[in-house]
This record gives structure tokens, sequence and C-alpha cells, in this order.
């Protein structure tokens, strides 16, 4: 049994199994598909995001890193497109958009992580690159909040189709909040409603302006200078009260209210997996990336070391490394001898 983690799992029916199970499909957990694929190992990723790319996907797909080998310049969302593709041929399974939130182990030496939704995953290794953890929604201080959520409260918007026909109400000056009222009112939500605190926005001047041509054309209704202050409905999100500087108090019905306010990163439930952490990351050997926990390694921004950088070129090293060490622990009887792809090409699966 591996140090810290208990035995009390009990079997299950539906799990996803594979060799190595990557919680964080930023950019490390990405390339470690492809260097795993390359030593015939399967991989499947979770990540808490509804979509692959870490921080590059979802802080600054629109900035370009200078600093990745052999592309003197790259958009942060072309680098995750083009790891998508580098790791296609090996045929990850993704689970997007749910936290991973328990490891245990069974009685067969597999590790069993179950997400926050249920899904529970089972492989021998379990790579953790979960950067700066999870990205937790800010949430507005709205009294019984809570009660609401998944009941007509969301605060990431994983798939459009879930709001078609329905009333939705976002709140939010930022990108997020901007393009989804304009793609929610193209013709998929029923009525749309952007609740806004301040006059102005953050997000970029060409989705402003959409925002304010539909209001203009009463195909969304705006409500700058308000806020939302009050939650209701029985068992469903029914209402909103809002509370707008001139206009006072002002009730809306409503089917879904999706506050989109940012982001915080967390460490999340990963500091509850009894793995040694200093400073917020994971401790680890550098001689494989691998963690307290035997079969549980660390790459990439979450883990940290004598002389650790933050970049992604030392999280790809990481992960080239790391998955070494996982095959040798998968088939400790085997010969691993390095192989160079312009001699063996890319085999996929
Ligand atoms: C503005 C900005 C500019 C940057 N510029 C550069 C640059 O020029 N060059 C450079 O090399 N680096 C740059 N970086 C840093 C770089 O983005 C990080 O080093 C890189 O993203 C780390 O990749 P990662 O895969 O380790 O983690 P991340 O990209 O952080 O991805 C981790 C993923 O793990 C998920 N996760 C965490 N915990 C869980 C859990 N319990 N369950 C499910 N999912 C979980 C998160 O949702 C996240 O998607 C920049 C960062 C920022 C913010």
């Amino acid at each position: 049994m591996a140090a810290g983690v208990e035995t009390t799992f009990a079997a299950q029916t539906i799990m996803i199994q594979t060799d190595i199970l990557i919680i964080g499909a930023g950019p490390c957990g990405l390339f470690t598909v492809f260097e795993a694929g390359l030593l015939k190992l399967k991989c499947h990723l979770i990540d808490a995001l509804p979509q692959a790319g870490g921080q590059c996907a979802e802080i600054y797909p629109k900035k370009p890193i200078f600093d990745i080998p052999a592309y003197p310049e790259i958009l942060a969302g072309d680098l995750v497109d083009r790891l998508m593709e580098q790791a296609a041929p090996f045929k990850p399974g993704f689970t997007l958009g749910e936290r991973a939130e328990t490891i245990v182990k069974d009685d067969e030496d597999q590790f069993i992580v179950t997400t926050n939704r249920g899904t529970v995953h089972r492989a021998p290794i379990i790579a953790i690159a979960g950067g700066l953890g999870c990205f937790e929604p800010r949430k507005p201080p709205v009294d019984r909040l809570e009660e609401y959520e998944d009941r007509g409260v969301e605060y990431i918007i994983k798939d459009p189709e879930f709001y078609r026909g329905k009333k939705v109400v976002i709140s939010g000056g930022g990108d997020s909040a901007l393009d989804w009222t304009n793609f929610l009112a193209d013709g998929v939500a029923s009525e749309v409603t952007l609740v806004h605190r301040r006059d102005g926005f953050r997000g970029h001047p060409d989705s402003v302006q959409k925002v304010l041509d539909l209001a203009g054309e009463g195909k969304i209704r705006l409500l700058t200078n308000g806020e939302v202050v009050g939650v209701d409905g029985e068992e469903h999100l029914e209402g909103l009260t809002i509370k707008h500087k001139t206009e006072g108090d002002i009730r809306l019905e409503t089917d879904h209210w999706v506050p989109l306010f940012g982001l915080s990163p967390k460490l999340g439930p990963i500091a509850d997996w009894n793995l040694n952490i200093s400073k917020n990351a994971i401790e680890v050997d550098t001689f494989d990336y691998s963690t307290n926990v035997d079969g549980v390694y660390a790459i990439g921004d979450i883990n940290t070391y004598p002389g650790k950088l933050k970049l992604i070129l030392c999280g790809f090293h990481e992960a080239t490394l790391m998955v070494q060490s996982a095959f040798k622990r998968i088939y400790p009887d085997k010969n691993l001898v390095l192989k160079y792809t312009t001699v063996n090409g890319v085999n996929g699966f």
C-alpha cells in the first residue's frame, strides 16, 4: 500500500480505466499524453475547467508566448491547439468540468479517483499536473445562493445547449459575460438579460459593441448600474432581485442565473491527499518527479523542488522524465530503451 493513501474503496461498476490518470489538462498534462503514448501508455485527463489548456486557455489565450522552443512566438491558445494535435494519435480520454476530489486505493494496488460529480477513474499511476490548483468561481455575496447551485445558478457555461429555450440572466462585465450574452442571444436562450454593476465594460470593444447593438435592437435586456442581491424559487431558481442605482429594486423572472465574475485558483482537494506540500506546491524528487506517495507524480506548476521555475518548457521536461519512471513502475520486468521519434515515428493507438 502506498504511504498515506487509504485502502477503503469497494469495487464500483462504472469507471474509467487508464494507465496514467492525469489531474489537470493544462499544457504539462497534455504533453504527458504524448510522451506516455510513445511508451504505449494510455492517458485520461480530468480537469475542473470545461476545456483543456489550463492557464493558457483560461487566462491568456490571446497572449503571445516567446519561450517555447522552436516557436519564436505563439499565442497561448494556439499552443494548446498544437498540444492537442500532438496528443491526438494517442486518443486521450477527458473528464472535463469536474474536479478530482478523492483518491483511494483498491485491493489491486490501483488508485481510484472520484470527481465532485461522482465520475470514477482507476489507474496504477497518477500524474498531478494541477498547475495553480482548481480555478474556483468568484461567487457573489448573495444570501441562500448555495441552495440554488445546479438548480438554476451556474458559474461556468459548460454546454450552451443547456440554456436552449430558457430565460437566462448573466452577470459580469468581462469577456466571458459579454461573449456568452452574445452567444445565447443568437437563437439559443428564449430571453437574455445582462446585469452589470457599472456603466462601462472591461471586455473586448467588439463584444461590447455587439451587446450594445443587441440591446438597442431589443434582442437582449441590458441592466447596467445594477447588481443581483436576491435569489428566489421553490425547488429551482425562479427569480432574482436586482438592486438598481436609480430604479431601486427590480424583480426578474428567470430560469437561470450565471454570475461570471472570474475564477481564482486554489490548491483544492489535492491539499488533502496526504502529499508533502510546501508553500502550496507538492514536493517532488527531481529524479522522476515522484511525490512521497508511491505511484503519484507531480509535474508542472504544481510541484516544487530546489531551483523550480514555473515555466511551460520545464513542465514538458518533467513530464518526459516522469513517464519513464511510470513505465518502470507498471512494467518492472520490461527493459525500456530510449527510441528517437525520428527513428521510430509516432505510432498512435
Ligand atoms: C498571464 C500569464 C502569462 C504567462 N506567460 C508564460 C510564458 O510566457 N512562458 C511560460 O513558460 N509560462 C508562462 N506562464 C506560466 C504558464 O502558463 C504555466 O507555467 C503553465 O500553464 C503551467 O502548466 P500546467 O499544465 O502545470 O498547469 P495549468 O496550466 O495551471 O493547468 C492546470 C490545470 O489543472 C486543473 N486542476 C487543478 N486541480 C484540479 C483538480 N483537483 N481536479 C481537476 N482539475 C484540476 C486546473 O483547472 C487547470 O486547468 C504564464 C502564466 C500567466 C498567468
